[in-house]
Order: structure tokens, then C-alpha cells, then sequence
């Protein structure tokens, strides 16, 4: 990869091999959101650039946008093609002139939502997670349910509450009830949680009827996001039976404005751990190059570290997701998004959720400046970021998500 004359701080994680993509508006002017790239401090006016520079047609139409959806429509070879050329302008000393102009210092500009959510589907996959969840909800049974090592148990959530870091979190109410109540009362939930997950971006399509096999993930897949599954456990244990998560999940779910191209993860690709069970064929992955993926996530609560989840932890991967969730033939469309499930390693720290640092409040979390939090409180704020290898031994960074708690209302 050739070097970028944008000057680069030390540890930049975004240096030439990342180049994840967002959209931007100014103060100048709030009303016209722009396709943006991260370079360094600066976020490149990527439109503006490929109008400087004199690019092809199509590599102008999908970056002089208000959205990133034309781009993410367009498929793999758009893909590759418009990457190119942004590499190019970042690289190429001739073209500096042309391009310079259109980086914007990263402070100055104001991140919105990188996509407009299609649908929206949360999955299950850390066996670590699964299994402590399992113990605290029903103790005293296996904790993994018979269908967990056979399919990647997911659920339908709600795409239209998905916003970007940095938005308030409103404490949401509901119906709760303790096993130990009589009957259910309402009120805020008194066990707000995060759930530190990682998300997929589909560009691609795919027509209805038609199952999109795992190895054809990195033709519908855009790029990856990180993802906080805001979640209220005591509306959530109430209400789940029989069909699954609904209101204790569906206020809120935040995500990071930068999308890491799918393109960029190459050095970050690890295999899964080792199932013990054989899948059936359509989610056999163990004649291809799986799609484990090498983040190292933090939590943070209020700037204090609680949490390192390893991503590569992980049972299912994301193109075993896709490919179950399509495999019933619904289709996909640009802008849907699915998730990781939280990431929780075989460590104490290294679990994604408060259920389980805590041990559903059995066991509070000491903060160093001398509190203590069995769920999160109003005023508390949670930034999840992470890294993944890029080529060279250099850190892609996936920069944060990031959300504050506001009072009930
Ligand atoms: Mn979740």
C-alpha cells in the first residue's frame, strides 16, 4: 500500500488501509449531509474531492450524495473501484493540490447516521454469553437451548430506533415484574444495560426467494460498525416468553458513524473457534476462508475501562448469520443491519453486558472513583471502540459508539 501525504498522528487508526466511510454535515451547513471518509484528522468531502480530481461518472455519482446508499447499492466492483480511487487521491503526490482542499479537521464537522436502516437483526453468537445468560434466567437447566449449536439464533429488532453515537438515551418504562412479584408494575426500568456488539452492513441486495450462500457474503456485505444493544433486563425477562425480545430492546440502538470497509478486514481474518457440532451444509464453513474477524473491543463506563471483549471469540460468524437469515429465501436490502449478539470472552473481563459483569446486580462493579453500579444510572455515559490488525501491522480503529443515559420522562 502506497503512503498518503496527509500528515498521520502516531497510532492514527485511520491511516491509507482503513478508509471507512460516513456522512457529515458542517455548522456552515447543517441542511446538506455529504458522503465523508476518515483520513487521519480529517474526514475528506469525498464528492467534493472526485469533482477536483475529474473522476469517472460513477465514481462521482455515488460520492456527490447526500447518503451513502447509492454507493452501498452499487455492489462489490463499485466498491473496489471507488476505493481505488480514493486511494489514489490520498497517495498520489501529484493530486495533492486537487484533493487537500477537501479535508475537513475531524472536530469540525458533525457525524450523522452512515445509513439509513433497512431492517434491523440481532444475533445471539457468543457462546460465553449465551451460556452466563442461560445460568442467570434459568438456573438450573442446561444453559444453552438444544437448537443453539445448529442455527444462529437471532430476532427481528426495531431499524427505525437505530441511531448514532452520541444521541441521548432516554431511560425507557414498561411493565416489570420480578419473579418474586405478584404482579407486574410500571415504571423505568431499574436494570438499564448495554450490550457491546458488532454490526454488518448490507449494500447489496438480493431478490426475494433466493438464499444468499456464505460465499457470497463480501458481495452483499458493505462494511462493519460497532454497535451498543441498549437493553432493559427487567422489561426484557418479563416480556420475552414465548416470542423473543421486544420493548426491552427496541427503544434504542446506537451505532458508530464510520463504516470499516469489509475491503479493509483482510489481516483482521481469523478462523472461529472450534465447533463441536457439525453444522448442517448451508452453514458449513470449514472448507472456506471463514470470516472470523480479529477485533479487540473496550467498554468504557464514564472513561473507566469495565470490559476487553474478544470478537474473534466468537461461535457464528457474520457470513453464517447472513447466510442464515436468508436462507428461507427473504431477501436483503441496501441498508439492513444485523448484529453480532454481545461479545463476551471466557473472561470476567472480558464480558460485553452488565447482566453478566454484575451478575444480574448480584455482584457490583466498583468504579474507580469510588462508586459502585449494579445497572447503569441517568447521567452515565458508555463508549464501546475497537481495533482490528490492518496490513503492515498497523491498527484499523473503528472509532466509538458512544451514548449518555437521560432521566425517564
Ligand atoms: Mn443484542
Amino acid at each position: 500500500m502506497p503512503s498518503t501525504w496527509v500528515p498521520l498522528p502516531t497510532d492514527s487508526g485511520y491511516g491509507i488501509d482503513n478508509l471507512p466511510y460516513g456522512v457529515f454535515t458542517t455548522d456552515h451547513e447543517p441542511d446538506r449531509p455529504r458522503v465523508g471518509v476518515a483520513i487521519g484528522d480529517f474526514v475528506l468531502d469525498a464528492g467534493a474531492a472526485a469533482h477536483a480530481v475529474g473522476a469517472t461518472p460513477e465514481v462521482s455519482a455515488v460520492l456527490d450524495a447526500p447518503s451513502l446508499t447509492g454507493l452501498m447499492a452499487a455492489g462489490r466492483p463499485t466498491w473496489r473501484g471507488v476505493r481505488a480511487a480514493i486511494t489514489t487521491w490520498l497517495t498520489d503526490p501529484g493530486l495533492r493540490a486537487s484533493v487537500e482542499p477537501h479535508l475537513i479537521p475531524r472536530r469540525d464537522v458533525v457525524l450523522r447516521l452512515p445509513f439509513e436502516p433497512a431492517d434491523y437483526v440481532d444475533f445471539y453468537a457468543s457462546e460465553h454469553h449465551a451460556t452466563n445468560l442461560g445460568r442467570i434466567f434459568r438456573p438450573g437447566t442446561e444453559p444453552l437451548s438444544p437448537n443453539w449449536k445448529h442455527l444462529p439464533i437471532g430476532y427481528h429488532g426495531r431499524a427505525g430506533t437505530v441511531v448514532v453515537s452520541h444521541t441521548p438515551i432516554v431511560r425507557p418504562s414498561g411493565q416489570r415484574k420480578a419473579p418474586t412479584d405478584a404482579v407486574p408494575s410500571f415504571g423505568p426500568t431499574r436494570r438499564l444495560d448495554i450490550e457491546a456488539e458488532v454490526g454488518f452492513v448490507v449494500g447489496a441486495g438480493s431478490e426475494l426467494g433466493t438464499p444468499v450462500g456464505l460465499g457470497d457474503f463480501a458481495d452483499h456485505v458493505f462494511g462493519v460498525c460497532l454497535l451498543n444493544d441498549w437493553s432493559a433486563r427487567d422489561i426484557q425477562a418479563w416480556e420475552y416468553v414465548p416470542l423473543g425480545p421486544f420493548l426491552g430492546k427496541s427503544f434504542a440502538t446506537s451505532v458508530s458513524p464510520w463504516i470499516v470497509p469489509l475491503e479493509a478486514l483482510d489481516a483482521a481474518r481469523v478462523a472461529p473457534p472450534a465447533r463441536d457440532v457439525e453444522p448442517l451444509p448451508y452453514l458449513d464453513d470449514r472448507a472456506a476462508e471463514p470470516w472470523g474477524l480479529d477485533l479487540s473491543m473496550e467498554v468504557r463506563l464514564n472513561g473507566h475501562v469495565i470490559s476487553r471483549p474478544p470478537f474473534a471469540s466468537m461461535y457464528w460468524t457474520a457470513a453464517q448469520q447472513l447466510a442464515h437469515m436468508t436462507v428461507n429465501g427473504a431477501s436483503l436490502r441496501p441498508g439492513d443491519l444485523f448484529a453480532s449478539g454481545t461479545v463476551s470472552g471466557p473472561e470476567v473481563g472480558e464480558r460485553g453486558a452488565l447482566i453478566e459483569i454484575t451478575w444480574n446486580g448480584e455482584n457490583p462493579l466498583k468504579l474507580p472513583d469510588g462508586s459502585s453500579r449494579t445497572y447503569l444510572e441517568d447521567g452515565d455515559e458508555v463508549t464501546i471502540t475497537a481495533t482490528a490488525p490492518g496490513p503492515n501491522g498497523t491498527r484499523l480503529g473503528f472509532g466509538e459508539v458512544s451514548g449518555r443515559i437521560v432521566a425517564a420522562r
